[in-house]
C-alpha cells in the first residue's frame, strides 16, 4: 500500500468535508486529493523522475502540505528544509541529499536542475489538466526512500535518516492504536509546530479518519489560543519550550479550549512544567518519544498515566520493540540503567550515504540503538535519563543534565536551566549551570536549593545567569551551544 491510497480513500470517503486548514482557507478532502494528484503530475512533467530527491522550503502552509503529499504520489523523495534554518545549511541539505528538484517560496538558497516556485505550484493547483484530472499514482517499493530527515548530529555535519513508506505507515498505526486512538471525524488538529517536523506525524492519522487538520503560521501563544477556540481543537503537539510559553500566557488559563490530548515530546520536559501545565490545562498531556531515526514513535505516556508516572516516557507503542541494554549488548532488567535500544518497522531505513554511520547505529539483527539512557520499571515504563554523550563524569560519578535541570526548574525563580561539564583539572568535568531567570534570585540561593535535593556531586559547582538559552530552529535547548559559550567573559559568572 503507497501514501496515496490512503488520500485517494479518505478524498472518497469524507468528499466535501474538510480536511486542511489554514486562516480563511480551506480544502476539502477530495479536493487534497485531486491537488495533490495535479502537482504530482506538474512535477513529473517538469522532468523528474522516480526516486528523484526534491527540497521543499515552503512556510507551514496549505500549499507546503500539498506538495508533500504530491511528491509521495509521485514517487519523489521529500528533502524537507526548515525555513529558520540558514541558506548555508540549506544549500548543504541539497546536495548532501543530492535533490534534482527544489520547491522553494522566495529566494531559492541554490540552484538545482528542476527550480519550482510558489507561484507554479499555484497554477499546478488551480487548473484541471487538459483530458481532465487523473489520479498520480507511481507505486514503489515500500522499502524505498519516502523522505529524508536531517538530524542535527553532534558530531561534524547533518545527517539525513531515510524514512520509507513502511516507517511511515508504521507511524501511523503507532498513533492510532497507541496515542490518539480515539481519532474521529470530529477531531480537530491544531498543527502548533512546523509540519515539516514532528507535528506532520499527525497529518495522516487525522486524513485517514476524517478529521481536519488546522495549520498556524507560526507558534505563539495568543496564535495558538485564538485557533484551538476558533476551530475547537482536540488534538496538537508541542515541544516542551512551546508548553512553557503557553503556561507563561496570561490568558491560558482562563480559555476554555476543547482539547483532549496536547502531545508532547521531542525532549525530556521539567516535572515542575508536567503539573503546572496538567493543572491549568487538565489531564490532557500525553508524551512521546522518539528521535529523527525513529520519529516520535518509540514510547509513549497517555494522559491518564502522566502524573502518577512523572519522569517517564511512558511504555512501547503496540508495534514496537523497546529494550534497555549495558554496554556489551545485555539486556537489563528493570531498574538498571543503560542504552535504550529498539527495533521495528518504526525505524529508518539507514543513514543516507554514509554506510559506516548506518552500521555503527543499527545492529544486523535490526535494532537501532537511540544513543539515549534509560531504564525500565518494573511495570515496563521506559524512564530516560539523558543522552549518552551528555551525561557529565565529574569525580568518576555520571551525572545526567536533565536531573540537576529538574531540580533548578522546581525553583520558582528558574524559567529555563541547562546543565553541562565543562573541563576541570581536578574533577574531569564540573558540573555547570546557565539559568534564565523568572525572577531575581542569588546564585547562593540555587546552590541552597540544590544542596537540599541533590547528592553534593550533582550539585552545579558554577552557575551562570542568561537573557536565554540557545535553542534549535525547532525549540529544543542546545545544550552543546551552552557547554561552547559557557567561558564567555562577557556574561555575569558566579562561582560557588
Ligand atoms: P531528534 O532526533 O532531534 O528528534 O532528538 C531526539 C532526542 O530527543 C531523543 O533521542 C531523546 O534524547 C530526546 N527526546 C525525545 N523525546 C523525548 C521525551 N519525551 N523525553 C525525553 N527526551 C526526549
Amino acid at each position: 500500500m503507497q501514501i496515496g491510497d490512503l488520500i485517494r480513500r479518505a478524498g472518497r470517503q469524507f468528499d466535501a468535508a474538510p480536511c486542511l486548514i489554514h486562516g480563511d482557507r480551506t480544502v476539502s478532502f477530495a479536493e487534497f486529493d485531486r491537488l495533490t494528484d495535479r502537482v504530482g503530475h506538474g512535477l513529473l512533467a517538469r522532468g523528474l523522475q522516480p526516486g528523484d530527491r526534491v527540497s521543499v522550503l515552503l512556510p507551514n502552509s496549505i500549499d507546503g502540505v500539498v506538495v508533500y503529499y504530491a511528491l509521495a504520489k509521485a514517487g519523489l523523495v521529500r528533502v524537507p528544509l526548515n525555513s529558520r534554518e540558514t541558506a548555508s545549511e540549506h544549500t548543504y541539505k541539497i546536495e548532501d541529499s543530492g535533490s534534482r528538484g527544489l520547491v522553494h517560496a522566495g529566494g531559492p538558497p541554490t540552484q538545482v536542475e528542476v527550480m519550482v516556485d510558489l507561484d507554479e505550484i499555484t497554477e499546478l493547483m488551480a487548473s484541471a489538466p487538459a483530458g481532465g484530472d487523473k489520479p498520480c499514482d507511481v507505486r514503489r517499493d515500500v522499502d524505498a526512500p519516502l523522505r529524508l530527515a536531517y538530524t542535527g548530529g553532534t558530531t561534524g555535519k547533518p545527517k539525513a535518516v531515510v524514512l520509507t513508506t513502511t516507517t511511515e505507515m508504521a507511524e501511523v498505526a503507532n498513533f492510532l492504536v497507541d496515542l490518539i486512538p480515539d481519532t474521529t471525524p470530529g477531531s480537530v488538529m491544531l498543527h502548533a509546530a512546523p509540519i515539516t517536523h514532528g507535528s506532520g506525524a499527525f497529518f495522516l492519522p487525522h486524513l485517514v479518519k476524517g478529521a481536519p487538520n488546522v495549520v498556524l503560521d507560526k507558534f505563539t501563544p495568543e496564535a495558538f489560543l485564538a485557533a484551538a477556540v476558533d476551530h475547537g481543537a482536540t488534538t496538537t503537539f508541542m515541544v516542551p519550550t512551546m508548553i512553557s510559553m503557553l503556561l507563561e500566557h496570561p490568558e491560558t488559563a482562563t480559555t476554555d479550549l476543547r482539547l483532549q490530548r496536547l502531545c508532547w515530546g521531542g525532549a525530556p520536559m521539567a516535572t515542575s512544567v508536567i503539573t503546572r501545565a496538567v493543572d491549568v490545562l487538565g489531564p490532557v498531556l500525553a508524551q512521546l518519544y522518539g528521535q529523527a531515526e525513529a520519529p516520535l514513535a518509540i514510547t509513549c505516556l497517555q494522559p491518564w498515566e502522566h502524573l502518577d508516572h512523572l519522569g517517564s516516557a511512558g511504555k512501547p507503542y503496540t508495534f514496537v520493540e523497546v529494550d534497555v541494554r549495558d554496554t556489551d549488548g545485555n539486556s537489563l532488567p528493570p531498574g538498571e540503567v543503560g542504552e535504550v535500544m529498539t527495533r521495528g518497522p518504526h525505524t529508518m531505513k539507514e543513514y543516507w550515504q554514509r554506510p559506516e554511520a548506518t552500521a555503527e547505529t543499527i545492529e544486523p539483527d535490526g535494532w537501532l540503538h537511540t544513543g539515549d539512557l534509560g531504564a525500565f520499571d518494573e511495570n515496563g515504563y521506559l524512564s530516560l535519563m539523558d543522552r549518552r554523550h551528555d551525561v557529565i563524569i565529574s569525580g568518576g560519578y555520571n551525572v545526567y543534565p536533565r536531573e540537576v535541570e529538574d531540580v533548578l526548574l522546581g525553583h520558582p525563580a528558574v524559567l529555563a536551566a541547562a546543565v553541562v561539564g565543562i573541563p576541570d583539572a581536578k574533577w574531569g568535568e564540573q558540573v555547570s549551570a546557565a539559568v534564565v531567570l523568572r525572577s531575581p534570585v542569588g546564585a547562593e540561593e540555587l546552590t541552597e536549593h540544590c544542596d537540599a535535593r541533590l547528592a553534593g556531586f550533582k550539585r552545579p559547582r558554577r552557575i551562570e545567569f542568561w537573557d536565554a538559552l540557545p535553542t534549535s530552529p525547532v525549540g529544543k535547548s542546545l545544550r552543546r551551544e551552552v557547554r561552547d559559550q559557557m567561558s564567555d567573559d562577557e556574561k555575569e559568572t558566579t562561582h560557588v
